[in-house]
Parts: C-alpha cells; structure tokens; sequence
C-alpha cells in the first residue's frame, strides 16, 4: 500500500495533525483517537438545543430524543442487529457487570460459569464475583503455550451443567482471535448462554451479531473513534428479556406505587436513569465516520499495516513476541530482550511513541506467558508504515543504549 494511501484516514483525526504533533501513537486497544466527524456531532449536538430524552414534549428534548434513538438505529445497523437489541450502557465494564448481575438469578450451586484464561479482568472478575455469590463454579478455559486459547479442552469439559460462557472476542493482551461461532455453536448445544466481549474486536473487524449468533455482545465506544463513557450491550431477544435489571430508577418503570413497581419495556427496562445521549450521538458519528470508508479497504489497511509490524519485530533479534495466536487482529505484544518492559516504555515515551506496557489488564494470562509484563503495541486506522519504521529504530537506539 502506497503511504499517499495510509494517510488517507489520518488526516480525518485532528489530534494526529496539529502543527508540531510528534507523537506516534500506538495505543488504540486503551482508547483510539477521535475523528472530526464525532468532535462536530458532540459540538452540534450541545449548540443546537441539549434535552432529556423521552421525558418533555418541547422541542430540545424533542430533538435529544429523535438523536438518540437514531443512534441506536446506527449501531445496530453497524452490527447487524435491530434497535430494540441495543442498550446503552458506560462500557464493557459496566456492560458486564449488568450481565453478571441480570443472570444472578438464574444460577443455582453446581452450575459452570466458563471463562478464559486470556480474560480482560472486566469480564472475569465480575464472573467471580457472581460464582461467590450464587455458590456456581467458575471454570477457566486454559491457553497454549502460543497464547490461542485450548479448544479441546473447552470441548473435553464443557457440560449442560455451564449456564454461561463469557469470552474475549479479540484478546487485549496478545490480538488472538477467538474462533467464536465454532465456541457459540458448542455451548448452545448445551443450553449455555454466550456473552462476548468484544472491546478489542469491534475496530478490527466486521462484526454481525447474528453470523457470530452469541446471546449477547459488549464493546466500548472509546475503542472504536467514539467518545469515552458511552457502551453497547446488545441482546437477542430473548436474552435481553431473561435478564433482570440490576439498576432501578425512571425511565425504566412503567407503573410505580408506594409499594411496587411494574417495568418499562425493552430496551428501556436496561436503561435507568437519564442516559450518556452526546455520547450515544458521538458514538453513532463514529460508527457512520467508518461506515464511508469501503470496509475491506479498511481493514486491509489494518492488517497491511499489522503484518509488517509483526515481521520487523519477528525479524529483530532483541525482540521477543509474546503470544503467537494462529489468528491475530490489531496488536501486537512483546519485550526487548533483558529490558524490564516498564524501563522499556519509559525509554519509548522519550521518543514521543506511545505504547501500553504491563500486565494489561489479564493478569492471568500474564503470568503464563510474560511474568514481567509486555510491551504492546496496538493499532488504529490511522497509522501509518512510517510509524511502525519509527518504532523499529527506537528499539535499535534503546538496545544501543543497554548494550553499551
Ligand atoms: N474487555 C476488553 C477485551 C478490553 O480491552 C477492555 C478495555 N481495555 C475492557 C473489556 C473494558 O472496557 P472499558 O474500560 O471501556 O469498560
């Protein structure tokens, strides 16, 4: 791919642009930079008249109401889905804790809720929390030595006894991809529900929750050019109606009394209280920001861009990658050789490139396959070759450093 090509997408991100910007930022898996399309949609969104939604007939919150509820529209059309199936939530993190909480009821002592070892702690510790309370057990799917998690394993020990599955799409620590239809088709066989994670996915790839046909699908808007605070948990319907709310308050109700109170219908019986509406709004300019650009060219950009880093840093003898899935998308971990990887992203900030080091929020995979932690570098569509050259001579200029 030509660079005139690469820098197609970046000029559409201010952040990346201002006179004297020198910062090479390879931390999109934390949080992407934002389009101009989002800054203009929150800026227009407060100028022309800010409302509550659903609450007054008057014109602004008219108009709040009419935005929000398109956004809905726009995510679901983003993930092949309908609107009804779209609650809005803060993030995976909370999107999480509402599935944990919502299922609480369900799960009796003896059931299996399974996870991963690969986990983002916002889709284990939740999961651990639930067993505690409910007296479940919660099961672990290991990983291999490469980092791809062990499918007959999963299959070996998976029984009717598990009730819910909650697994990473895309893994934020080493980028493998998990083959989710082929876990989604096993569990269901079993009665399980299926809950994907997919923060670090919804970026990187195509996402359509019904080819991937999981119960429910969670991301972050910060993770795909949106705003930060604003999150999707979707829902067949079915599930969405299994779940009970675990935040109670307006919006959600439909009759209360003194005493009692009866619940809104979907989705707003998942959606208490006034809501994030400039971040759903930001989020659906997100989403129609990368919807103008022909989805295959965009993703070969990404993975044009992935596969070169992946072979400059292979072919690099001071580095060492952690994690080699057979399947990948987005990012990148690993440690220079005899560097802590906390002195190594010291030394990298120091030549204005910014890189995520540490255990990542995965512990447990951690301590399998990086004790100290890695460094990771992760990617938006932004990026650029040259970008990825600059990194490659930092860790000569690093190495050099430590190797005198
Ligand atoms: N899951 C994964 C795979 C993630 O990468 C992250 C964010 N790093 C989360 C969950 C949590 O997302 P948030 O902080 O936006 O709630």
């Amino acid at each position: 791919m030509t660079s005139a090509k690469q820098h197609i997408y970046r000029r559409y991100f201010p952040s990346l642009n201002r006179e004297n910007q020198q910062l090479t930022y390879l931390d999109s898996a934390a949080s992407t930079q934002v389009p101009e399309a989002v800054l203009n949609a929150i800026q227009n969104y407060y100028q022309h008249g800010h409302g509550n939604v659903h609450r007054a007939s008057h014109q602004f919150a008219r108009q709040a109401t009419n935005a929000f509820e398109s956004a809905r529209k726009t995510i679901a059309e983003f993930i092949g889905s309908k609107a009804d199936n779209i609650i809005w939530t803060s993030g995976t993190t909370q999107g999480c804790n509402m599935l944990a909480n919502g299922l609480a009821y369900s799960l009796t002592e003896g059931d299996e809720i399974w996870v991963s070892e690969l986990e983002h702690h916002s889709n284990l510790v939740p999961w651990q929390q639930l067993a505690a309370r409910t007296r479940a057990t919660l099961k672990c799917i290991p990983i291999l030595n490469n980092g791809d998690i062990d499918i007959d394993n999963f299959k070996e020990h998976f029984s009717e006894k598990c009730k819910i599955l909650a697994i990473s799409h895309v893994s934020n620590s080493i980028g493998a991809l998990l083959p989710i239809p082929e876990l989604v088709r096993h569990a269901q066989q079993y009665g399980a529900k299926v809950i994907v994670d997919g923060a670090q996915a919804i970026a990187h790839l195509d996402v359509n929750v019904e080819r991937l046909g999981c119960d429910y699908y969670l991301f972050s808007g910060h993770k795909v050019y949106g705003p930060t605070g604003i999150g999707v948990l979707y829902g067949k319907t079915e599930a969405l109606e299994a779940l009970q709310p675990s935040i109670f308050g307006g919006e959600m109700i439909s009759q209360v009394s003194c005493e009692t109170s009866t619940w809104n219908r979907l989705p707003y019986r998942l959606e208490a209280g006034t809501p994030n509406i400039v971040g759903a709004i930001g989020l659906a300019a997100a989403l129609k920001f990368l919807k103008q650009f022909p989805l295959k060219e965009r993703l070969n950009h990404e993975r044009s861009l992935l596969n070169y880093a992946l072979k400059k840093l292979r072919e690099h003898p001071k580095v060492e990658l952690i994690g080699t899935p057979m399947m990948r998308v987005g990012l990148i971990s690993f440690v220079l050789k005899g560097i802590h990887p906390q002195d190594a992203a010291t030394l990298f900030d120091q030549y204005n490139i910014a890189l995520r080091c540490g255990h990542h929020c995965a512990m447990p995979l951690s301590k399998k396959l990086a004790k100290q932690g890695s460094i990771r570098l992760s990617l938006g569509l932004y990026n650029t070759q040259q970008e990825i050259d600059k990194l490659i001579e930092a860790i000569d200029n690093i190495m050099e450093l430590f190797d005198e």
